[in-house]
């Protein structure tokens, strides 16, 4: 057998997080071992105060835990300074958030140009990225509506391409259908599919069974701590009774 290893996207071993101290203190998360290679695509599920946000503040290095361990791409995050980790949450991670968090004044090119700005990435480049961004999500022909101008599930889409346009090493995205129906919901896993066929890791949070089914592997969460982590065989497509929503999302 020729062992070559590769490095885990990301490793967790025994993270704990606890807010507060003595009577209050609230043990969100008691020991998480977590392992996720590149190219996955996990969903975490888990009930509501399981700690699944506080997991994925964590991973996105929006928090720290309070005792265990945590790397990622191989980088133990505790040791970095603030201004290491700005850029790894800048360049390395993309964010998709339940109320998409776009900037509602301007078009959804310059919401996706945003973390680009940040990166300082020039002019021409940046336009180029972003285009080229929301394309991937089948949004080349709104890049200059604004958020009011767009549907729920086309808001998801911009702030999808906006976490891509970095070409981060993971996509995190915390009940990204929440806040949509059933139909931009799909549509929405839809993209996340191919964004993941085409090899990006991602790591999702939800609590809706049938947004599972896109992903390949199933965490659970109780109480804090991985209660199962099973493989499942993704569902490519969305369901028969809504196979009809396919179209636009694939060709565009
Ligand atoms: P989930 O996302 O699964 O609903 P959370 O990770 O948001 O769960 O929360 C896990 C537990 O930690 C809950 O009991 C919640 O009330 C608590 N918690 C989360 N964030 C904080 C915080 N900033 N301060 C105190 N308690 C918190
Ligand atoms: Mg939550």
């Amino acid at each position: 057998m020729t062992a070559r290893r590769r490095r885990p996207m990301l490793l967790l071993r025994r993270v704990a997080k606890t807010y507060g101290a003595g009577e209050v203190a609230v043990h969100a998360l008691r020991g998480v071992d977590l392992v996720v290679e590149e190219g996955d695509f996990v969903a975490v599920m888990g009930a509501s105060g399981s700690g699944k946000s506080t997991l994925m503040n964590v991973i996105g290095c929006l928090d720290v835990p309070s005792s265990g361990r945590y790397l990622l791409e191989g980088i133990d995050v505790s040791q970095l300074d603030d201004f290491e980790l700005a850029w790894i949450r800048n360049r390395r991670i993309g964010f998709v958030f339940q109320s998409f968090n776009l900037i509602p004044r301007t078009t959804a090119l310059r919401n996706v140009e945003l973390p680009l700005i940040y990166a300082r990435v020039p002019r021409h480049e940046r336009r180029m990225l972003a285009e080229q961004a929301l394309g991937a999500v089948g949004l080349g022909d709104r890049m200059h509506h604004g958020p009011s101008e767009l549907s729920g599930g086309q808001q998801q889409r911009v702030a999808i391409a906006r976490a891509i346009v970095t070409q981060p090493a993971i996509v995190l995205a915390d009940e990204p259908t929440g806040n949509l129906d059933t139909k931009s919901g799909h549509e929405v896993m839809q993209i996340f599919s191919r964004l993941n066929a085409e090899g990006r890791t991602i790591v999702m949070i939800t609590h809706e069974a049938e947004i599972t089914a896109y992903a390949k592997r199933v965490v659970h969460l109780v109480d804090g701590r991985v209660d199962s982590d099973r493989r499942a065989t993704p569902l490519a497509a969305p369901p028969p009774q809504l196979a009809a929503v396919d179209t636009e999302a694939a060709t565009a």
